[in-house]
């Protein structure tokens, strides 16, 4: 597994602004942005090029062209925020979504939303989640992506929880994992602590009452996944 955790001081900067409680969801969507495209950058730094001739103006040279066709994958909904910030820097990405519903008495994804078609289009997926929580939609994707033929995934996310990272890569040592910052632990509901709260609820401005409230954020049966994460991942 590797997990490159940014050290960029823009990262610091803005994840500050993001999770400072009093940040409006306008500044907050344009910080998810502006972060996406930092993380971003940095998790594309590997992808491969190929050369190709071409003439400037004064002579032909030889230039570089990205190889492998992206995949951009957001997790529903909260990732939604970050597919426009991937889009302007690779505008030739392809948007697939897969939709993940947590099943009630297993506990498991359960998948009702996938058009993939048969084989992949794509070669690079990236799996786009603000919060790389408990890693359990994030490793039901992999297990979808890599199905479909997926040669290489990476996960970006502004902010992660060991427990999502410890799930992630106990699954999928092979998925690289790109944060802006790594934080504590996740509570009894499911939030990454410190964290930043509700991602989709500050995005999109659905604050039906507190963080903390049953029925408001992540659902109820992420405590049970949550104390299965702290059994497993124990220090
Ligand atoms: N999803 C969020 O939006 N926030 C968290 O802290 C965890 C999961």
């Amino acid at each position: 597994m590797t997990l490159h955790r940014s050290n960029h001081p823009l990262v610091a900067h803005k994840l500050g602004i993001l999770r400072d409680q009093t940040t409006e969801p306008k500044k907050f969507r344009e910080l998810v942005r502006e972060l996406t495209w930092l993380l971003g950058y940095e998790a594309m730094a590997d992808l491969a090029t190929r050369p190709e001739r071409i003439d400037t103006p004064l002579e032909p040279m030889t230039v570089a062209r990205l190889e492998p066709r992206v995949g951009l994958i957001p997790i529903l909904r909260a990732g939604l925020g970050m597919v426009d910030a991937m889009l302007e820097l690779l505008p030739s990405a392809e948007v697939w979504h897969i939709g993940l519903y947590r099943d009630e008495r297993t506990l498991k994804p359960v998948e009702y939303y996938n058009k993939l078609p048969d084989a992949a289009t794509v070669q690079v997926c990236l799996i786009l989640d603000p919060m790389l929580a408990t890693g359990g939609s994030s490793a039901a994707t992999v297990d979808i992506l890599k199905q479909w033929g997926a040669a290489r995934i990476k996960q970006v996310s502004l902010i992660a929880a060991p427990e999502g990272v410890g799930t992630l890569s106990t699954a999928h040592p092979d998925v690289d994992i790109h944060v802006g910052d790594l934080d504590s632990h996740l509570n009894e509901r499911g939030y990454i602590v410190p964290g930043l709260g509700d991602a989709g609820d500050r995005q999109f401005g659905t604050f039906a009452g507190p963080a903390s409230e049953p029925g408001h954020g992540p659902d109820d049966q992420t405590a049970e996944v949550v104390r299965r994460l702290q059994r497993d991942h124990a220090p």
